[in-house]
């Protein structure tokens, strides 16, 4: 079993497999101007199995793939079927805006993958097209409905945005009335890549739980998975339930069992940190496997507290300048 210092069981490896992006959500990416990395500096599939291999005898047991948008990234449905085959990978979900997922959902139940993280910030198609910059509401939202047909694992996303999508918020939760489908919304983070930082968040937990509460008189809270980073409820009645992530607020890093690898392999203990080391350097360098899994036992084995310890010891890029899509969500 990993382990970190603080005594957190860390078993999860959240995996962006490109940077690319075929939406613009103004949250998360610059609309021009990006520099989205070579292919050569991506950490290739072969690279990823052989580090997943071996992390899975060490107590590795659910993988999430994001980016970036998985499904651009040429070959992912060879290297997903591998992954599921690893021994000891007993989970693998997918965060995906769902522009091109639909086509694949056959293939992706057929290897056992049936839980979906499915980005949708507003039922609202000009909404929509204002925050992603892309006209492809329709193409999201039949996607969600092919996946809620399919009776999948699905959890929709929606980073909460003063004057963007708070209209969104009792709609969205209206969805899980009559839907077996868990809505989550999540505190806006400063990982723009256009280095815009704010010192007040607005619409955080609270202020999201509040408007909920204001508009369906009660909600019950949910008994939270161990690891959730989640606070979950339901609407009496309602079939499926609702959870407001704190992202900004980070009240949940006392449960956190996550690592993280960008696509150029940088290895990160915290969404926070600026990177804790490059693991695709040391992998190209002949490093053998067991120096491989000692140097990710000694990054977990110097993880910070907390998200607030991680951001205050950056150091490469002290203020957060980068994009959610070069470090996967
Ligand atoms: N492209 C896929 C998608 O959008 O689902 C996967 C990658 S995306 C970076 C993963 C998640 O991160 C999405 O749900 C997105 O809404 C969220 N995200 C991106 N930038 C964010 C930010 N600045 N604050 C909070 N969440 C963010
Ligand atoms: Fe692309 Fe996802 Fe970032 Fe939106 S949040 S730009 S869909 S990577």
């Amino acid at each position: 079993m990993l382990r970190d210092n603080h005594g957190r069981e860390v078993d999860y490896l959240r995996l962006a497999v490109t940077d690319r992006c075929n939406l613009r959500c103004f949250y998360c990416m610059p609309e021009e101007g990006i520099d989205f990395v070579e292919k050569s500096s991506l950490l290739s599939f072969e690279e990823l199995l052989r580090l997943i291999k071996l992390l899975a005898k060490e107590g590795l047991r659910k993988v999430r793939i994001t980016g970036g948008e998985p499904f651009l990234r040429k070959d992912i449905m060879q290297f997903l079927k591998a992954l599921t085959q690893i021994e000891g990978i007993e989970k693998v979900a997918i965060t995906t805006n769902g522009t091109i997922t639909a086509r694949y959902l056959d293939e992706l139940e057929a290897m056992g993958i049936n839980s979906f993280n499915l980005s949708i910030d507003s039922l609202n198609k000009e909404r929509f097209f204002e925050i992603t910059k892309r006209d492809l509401f329709d193409t999201v939202w039949s996607c969600f409905e092919e996946m809620v047909r399919r009776n999948l694992d699905v959890k929709l996303n929606c980073v909460v945005m003063k004057e963007q999508n708070t209209e969104d918020i009792i709609p969205l939760i209206e969805l899980a009335r009559n839907k077996k489908v868990a809505i989550r919304f999540i505190e806006e983070m400063p990982f723009n890549g256009a280095g815009r930082t704010r010192t007040v968040l607005e619409w955080d937990y609270v202020k999201i739980l509040e408007m909920v509460k204001n508009h369906f008189g009660r909600v019950e809270k949910l008994v939270d998975p161990k690891h959730s980073t989640a606070l979950n409820y339901k609407v009496p009645g309602f079939i499926g339930t609702f959870g407001i992530i704190p992202a900004y607020t980070r009240s949940f890093c006392g449960t956190c069992n996550r690592l993280r690898l960008t696509p150029t392999g940088l290895i990160k203990t915290c969404l926070y940190d600026d990177g804790v080391f490059n693991l695709r350097d040391l992998m190209r360098a002949s490093a053998t496997d067991e120096q491989i899994v000692a140097a990710v036992k000694q990054a977990i084995g110097h993880r910070y507290k907390d998200g607030f310890e991680a951001e205050k010891a950056r150091v490469k890029n002290p203020s957060i300048s980068e994009s959610m899509a070069s470090i996967g969500g």
